[in-house]
């Protein structure tokens, strides 16, 4: 299988032998920290790191101060990438190289991050259809009604370049949209319809796993998960299918401004935040990297930009 020749960023840290943080050591490959590591804990809620790293104009937000409550994070959960060495950091310096509402590590490799053309490609029914010019490329993928082509509409700032992929026909195709002529975002179609045939389930299933195992070019894949309702069953087999074949993803938890508390035992998306990471963490040797988005708010958009840059910089260079 061509996968594990590829230079897959989380395999990569994978390949770490052991990491250090300050004076306590502990193995990668063991996420559980000793003790003393592991009741470490992190508070961040300072401003997005975005503007240290290049001047894209930080977005209007009219979330409600519920955005900047403090998450803590223990060192296990984060996202360390590879060549990012934080064993000098003490808290608060580390603190602040963590993307907000996110479990990422800015690495040195975090630039040009900025959108500034965006242009649909093509769509493809077939892995060897998709663009053969060897850019690297990011998935976006998520139940259907998740908030997929509102991410996207965020990410390029193009209401109709989103709707593309809603046009008949393309609903069930790998949609390629080239940003900055330099990388491509894929809108791959939405799974969980209720009202579909199951052989047409079954065919795009087909299809999409073909995709995610044989794109060469495929840097991470984004899956989306709504962060306002309960964790589903649906979401966490396709968590799961991702890291058995050892997939990089990233997780984009969706809709973080609904926030209201429903009367019927509804949780808060923090509270299906962790339950979903919880879940899922036996299908992973490492934490996967998370952000907090919604599309309402742009909340976490300047930060997925960023994440993208960083995994995107990498990949080249390897
Ligand atoms: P898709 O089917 O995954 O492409 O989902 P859409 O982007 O079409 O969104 C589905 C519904 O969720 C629409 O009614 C959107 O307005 C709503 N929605 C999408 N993103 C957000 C979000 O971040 N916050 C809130 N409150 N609603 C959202």
């Amino acid at each position: 299988m061509i996968l594990a020749q590829l230079p897959r960023f989380h395999l990569s840290i994978l390949a770490r032998p052991s990491f250090s943080l300050s004076s306590s050591h502990f193995n990668f490959l063991n996420p559980k920290p000793p003790v003393t590591v592991a009741r470490t804990l992190f508070s961040f809620a300072s401003k997005s790191n975005l503007a240290t790293v290049e001047p894209i104009p930080l977005p209007v937000s009219d979330s409600s101060d519920l955005d900047d409550a403090p998450v803590e994070i223990s060192l296990d959960k984060l996202f360390i990438p590879p060549e990012t060495d934080v064993s000098g950091d003490d808290p608060a310096s580390l603190t602040a190289r963590i993307l907000k509402g996110s479990n990422i590590v800015l690495s040195k490799y975090a630039r040009d991050a900025q959108v500034v053309q965006a242009d649909y490609v093509k769509s493809s029914v077939k892995t060897e259809d998709c663009p053969a010019d060897g850019l690297p490329e990011f998935a976006l993928v998520g139940r259907s009604n998740v908030g997929k082509s509102s991410l996207l509409n965020s990410l390029v700032r193009r209401k109709r370049l989103a709707l593309t992929s809603k046009k008949p026909g393309k609903t069930q195709c790998i949609n390629h949209f080239r940003i900055n002529d330099k990388w491509y975002l894929v809108d791959l179609p939405g799974y969980g319809y209720a009202s579909a045939p199951h052989e047409l389930k079954q065919d795009w299933n087909k299809f999409t796993k073909d995709y995610f195992l044989n794109r060469s070019t495929l840097v991470s894949v984004f899956l989306l998960v709504d962060a306002s309702i309960p964790v589903k069953q649906i979401d966490l087999d396709y968590a799961s299918w991702l890291g058995q074949n050892q997939v990089p993803m990233t997780m984009i938890f969706t809709k973080c401004d609904k926030r209201k508390k429903k009367k019927n035992g509804g949780k808060r998306p923090e509270e299906n935040i962790k339950e979903f990471q919880d879940l899922i963490q036996g299908f992973f040797e490492t934490t996967p990297p998370w952000i907090m988005t919604s599309s309402v708010t742009n909340q976490g958009r300047d930060e997925i930009l960023l994440h993208m840059a960083q995994l995107r910089n990498y990949w080249l260079k390897h």
